[in-house]
Formats: C-alpha cells, sequence, structure tokens
C-alpha cells in the first residue's frame, strides 16, 4: 500500500493552523479508502489484492501515484479562511498585516550615540515592560566607555528590520518551536582581548654565574635541579690568588698591630720624644691602615667580606685558622680537614633564590672569571609574551591585566602588561606584549604555550543575555523582545525585533551596551527560529 499512503499532504514546517491542522489529512485519506472500497467492495477479495498489487507494481515503474482526493473529485483544498499564510497566524489577529490588531510601538528611529534603532536607553517608553525605569547616568557612561573603547560591530541606520514583529497563533506554538525565554539581567562581564602566548624565564631573575677568582674547581656543592637561597655556595675554588690575599691581610692586620703599638708607646712617653719621630710613628699607622684597606678590596673583589676590627681581637692561633678558611660557611668548614685542605678556597655563590637550570663545571677543571659555571633561576615570577592581533593592538596598554591558561589544561595564572614592542611585527602583523605573570605556585614551566587575555575593562552591572539571545539578520544584531502583554489572558503572543550594540562577551553571555532594558524578556534558546521567520517574511516581502 505505499503508492497510496505516499499521496498524503506531507506536513511542512511553515507554522500551520493550530487544532485543525491534521484533522482535514486525516478525514481526506478517509474518504480515499472509502472510495476504495466502494470500487472495489463488490469484486472478490482475492482479485482486489492481486489488482492492488499490479497498480503498485506499475506505479513504482513509472512513477505514477493515485491521485490526490481533491484532484478526483474536483474539490479546492480545504484551508481555514481566517489563515495569514505569511505570518503564520490567523488573519484577524495578524498585527503585520493589520496594524490596527496591535499598533506599532512609537518609532523613535536612529540613535547616533548607541547606534541603534527605537533605542531604550534614551527612549525607556518603547521597552516591553510595564513600569520602565530610565537608565542611570553609570549606565550611559559606561557605554560611552565602552564603545570608545575599540570597534564594535555596527548596526545598519537604514535597516527597518526593527520595526517587524513576530507572532505566534499561541503561546503552545511558541514552545512547539522551541523558544525559550529569559529576562536581560544585571550581571558583571569582563571585556578581555585574547591572545597565544609562551612563557619564557624572566631574565632579570636569570643568574649567570662564574667564578671571581681564576683557580682549579675544588668541589662541586650544588647540582641542576637543586634549591639555593641567596649566599648558598655553588662550588668551591681553589684560588692562589686568594692564598696570596689571605696571607696579605694576615700581615696587614699584624703590621697595623705593630705600628699601633710603636705610636701608644711614643705617645706616653711624648716629652723625651722628638716632635719628628711622634709624626713618623703617626705616619706609619696610617700607612698600615691604607695597606690593609688595599688586602681588604682585592679579598672583597673575590667575594670575601672580612671585618679586621673583629679579626684583630681574635687570639693569635684563632686568627690563623679563620684566615685559612675565610669566606667559606661554618657548614662546610665543619666538612673540611684543615691537614688535608688548601687554605686557598674560596667560594662561588648564588646571590638570589633560586633553582640550578645548569652547571657547566666539574671538580678539577681549571676557570677564569669569564667563564659561566652556573645558572641560578628565579622562576616565581615568569616573562609571558603574547601576540596580539595588529587590529586589537590599540587597546592594549602597560599595567593590563593578562590572564593565562597553558594548553593541555593546568590553572589560570594572573600577571600585569610590562612591556609593550613600539612596532608591529612585520611578517606576523601581531603587537608582541609582555606580561610579567605570578608563579609561586611554580606550576609554569618555560616555553609553555597557551591562551593569554588581555582583560580591557571589568563591569560588574552591565545588562547581559545569554549568547544564543543575540541574532545578525544580516546586517544588524538583533535580539528578539517578547511583548509586555504575552502572558495575559488573550494577548497577541508576539515577540518585537530589537536592535542591540553589543559589547564584550565571554563563554556565556553578551553584553548589550545599549538596546535593552533590564528586565525585559528575550528569547534565548531557540531564538533562530524567529531569526528564520524574519528572513523569511522579508523575502516574502521583496
Ligand atoms: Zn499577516
Ligand atoms: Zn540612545
Ligand atoms: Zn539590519
Amino acid at each position: 500500500m505505499t503508492q497510496i499512503t505516499s499521496t498524503m499532504p506531507i506536513a511542512t514546517p511553515s507554522p500551520a493552523p493550530p487544532s485543525p491542522a491534521s484533522a482535514p489529512a486525516e478525514s481526506k485519506s478517509k474518504s480515499i479508502n472509502a472510495i476504495l472500497e466502494h470500487v472495489f467492495g463488490s469484486l472478490p477479495t482475492l482479485a482486489v489484492l492481486v489488482i492492488l498489487g499490479g497498480l503498485a507494481f506499475w506505479g513504482h515503474h513509472t512513477g505514477w501515484t493515485v491521485p490526490k482526493f481533491s484532484s478526483i473529485v474536483g474539490a479546492t483544498e480545504a484551508k481555514p479562511d481566517d489563515w495569514c499564510e505569511s505570518h503564520g497566524v490567523p488573519d484577524s489577529q495578524c498585527v503585520e498585516c493589520n496594524k490596527s490588531c496591535m499598533a506599532p510601538v512609537k518609532d523613535y528611529g536612529w540613535c547616533r550615540e548607541h547606534r541603534v534603532h527605537q533605542c531604550a536607553w534614551h527612549h525607556p517608553d518603547i521597552a516591553q515592560l510595564d513600569n520602565p525605569r530610565q537608565p542611570t547616568q553609570e549606565d550611559f557612561e559606561r557605554a560611552k566607555q565602552a564603545l570608545a573603547l575599540t570597534a564594535r560591530p555596527l548596526n545598519n541606520s537604514r535597516c527597518q528590520n526593527y520595526q517587524r514583529r513576530l507572532q505566534f497563533a499561541t503561546a503552545d506554538a511558541v514552545e512547539k518551536a522551541g523558544i525559550d525565554v529569559m529576562p536581560a539581567l544585571r550581571g558583571p562581564i569582563v571585556e578581555s582581548v585574547a591572545a597565544s602566548g609562551q612563557l619564557a624565564y624572566d631574565t632579570t631573575r636569570v643568574l649567570h654565574v662564574a667564578s671571581r677568582a681564576a683557580g682549579t674547581i675544588w668541589r662541586v656543592e650544588r647540582q641542576i635541579g637543586d634549591r639555593v637561597r641567596p649566599g648558598d655556595v655553588l662550588a668551591l675554588v681553589d684560588s692562589a690568588e686568594a692564598g696570596k690575599a689571605k696571607s696579605d691581610l694576615l700581615q696587614a692586620i699584624a703590621g697595623l698591630e705593630l705600628t699601633q703599638l710603636t705610636l701608644a708607646r711614643k705617645q706616653s712617653a711624648a716629652s723625651g720624644i722628638p716632635g719628628r719621630e711622634l709624626q713618623e710613628a703617626k705616619a706609619a699607622v696610617r700607612e698600615a691602615q691604607v695597606r690593609l684597606k688595599a688586602v681588604q678590596h682585592v679579598l672583597a673583589n673575590l667575594g670575601i667580606v672580612v671585618n679586621p676590627v673583629e679579626l684583630a681581637k681574635l687570639p693569635e692561633d684563632e686568627l690563623n685558622v679563620r684566615i685559612y678558611f675565610l669566606g667559606l660557611p661554618a657548614e662546610i668548614v665543619r666538612t673540611l680537614d684543615p691537614q688535608q685542605t688548601t687554605g686557598n678556597l674560596v667560594p662561588i655563590r648564588s646571590t638570589i633564590e633560586g633553582v640550578v637550570t645548569n652547571r657547566d663545571v666539574v671538580p678539577g677543571e681549571v676557570v677564569d672569571t669569564a667563564k659561566e659555571l652556573f645558572v641560578v633561576t628565579d622562576a616565581r615570577q615568569m616573562w609571558l609574551t603574547l601576540d596580539v592581533r595588529a587590529e586589537d593592538a590599540r587597546t592594549i596598554q602597560l599595567g593590563q591585566t593578562v590572564r593565562f591558561r597553558p594548553d593541555g589544561g593546568g590553572d589560570e595564572v594572573v600577571g600585569k602588561i610590562t612591556w609593550l614592542n613600539p612596532a608591529i611585527d612585520e611578517k606576523t602583523r601581531t603587537l608582541k606584549v609582555r606580561a610579567t605573570v605570578d608563579n609561586s605556585a611554580e606550576t609554569l614551566r618555560a616555553f609553555m604555550f597557551g591562551t593569554g587575555r588581555i582583560v580591557l575593562r571589568t563591569e560588574s552591572n552591565a545588562v547581559v543575555v545569554p549568547n544564543e539571545a543575540v541574532q545578525t539578520e544580516g546586517c544588524c544584531r538583533v535580539v528578539f523582545v517578547r511583548d509586555k502583554n504575552f502572558l495575559k489572558d488573550g494577548a497577541l503572543k508576539v515577540f518585537h525585533v530589537r536592535e542591540v550594540q553589543v559589547g564584550a562577551q565571554d563563554e556565556a553571555n553578551t553584553e548589550l551596551i545599549a538596546g535593552v532594558l533590564p528586565g525585559e524578556i528575550v528569547a534565548t534558546k531557540g531564538s533562530g527560529v524567529l531569526r528564520s521567520q524574519l528572513l523569511k517574511n522579508n523575502l516574502g516581502a521583496g
């Protein structure tokens, strides 16, 4: 029986009259059956089956089908009298064909400031609200700044679609079309520019360490990956230069002591001593002081800081031991046997907190002061280099907050822009921007890739709608605002086409800089159905 059933009218997706929709089709197929029964009723059942089978086989090969009932009986298709085909509602209620059904909203035309027709911000009376509230000065200021910040999608000032209204026969039909609604809300939104980025060490926090004295590496204290603090010893160098400076120091301390004693003795016997001798003794003290200072300088250049006043107070044997291992921290001295250890050792130290990221030295190696032996990196703060598209470049400023998420998951980290390249890269057409990001949790690694978002503005009280509420009808961004009387008994089920100026957008919401007042009900899920209806009607009208 496939040939016969295929002649039944196929349901079309266009809005159908509400209740009688399926009734005529059903009754039509019933009457076809009745005719067939009448024609074939008198024949034996087997013969009927044979004829029908033959008809089906022949029809299958020639494309012939049983003619429509209406063409058989010569009647016109049954259709409700009161039905507007273009708008899918009863003719008598069609607000688009018959403006008296629902007076159009007063037409305020184009708002140059907010770049929309029917600006609800300047004319709250057009809002689909019972008691529309005038936007505040703060709202106008926010809109002004948002529009000045960056290029926004422009609506067409000549477009007439804002006058359009889309109507449903019943509230049920709205639901069947899959249209959900939600009020436009006050809410927070962040406007940001996305850019891909790569992490690197902050070069102001990378320490390249060489020995301060030429010599032979005596022992290596730290390996790659070790954590160090300022002052920690990385290696010990056996340096003849250091040995000489230490013995010079001993001599200078002794020399000063001697000249001071001589001067004191001469001063106490002042009456019998010629003035010239006293002057000579004083000069000798000054000379010894200068010599000591010079030795102090040499040692300081080797990284050894000494306090001669304190040293001079020590008993002689203790002084010798102290100077033997001068400059080495106590915990290292404890590990050294003075009998088998040279007195020429100088430490190589880190001056920052960080991790040893490179070590290019082994014990016994002869080094000079030019060779880099260690790299210590403080990765608690890193550099993020972002490639910002040239068209976004004018919105980027020093000090803006950057949120960065490494590829492959991981927590978002936050930083601030600290450097902008003065030029756009010729090849990539991007602006290189550097941000310093916090890595105190030490989850970031150098050379990681990821996506950064540069925050342009953070609004706490913007007007937002779900992203799916905003549609483009070809030249303008629009939302579909439900008529304020929609829920009232017997009210016409109408959505108004409303131009909007869109602003920031995040994963869930779009900011409406202007166009809709908070509280107005907009179509969200299924708003595409309304868009299709709008475009279809435009096509019909053209
Ligand atoms: Zn109509
Ligand atoms: Zn306006
Ligand atoms: Zn338009």
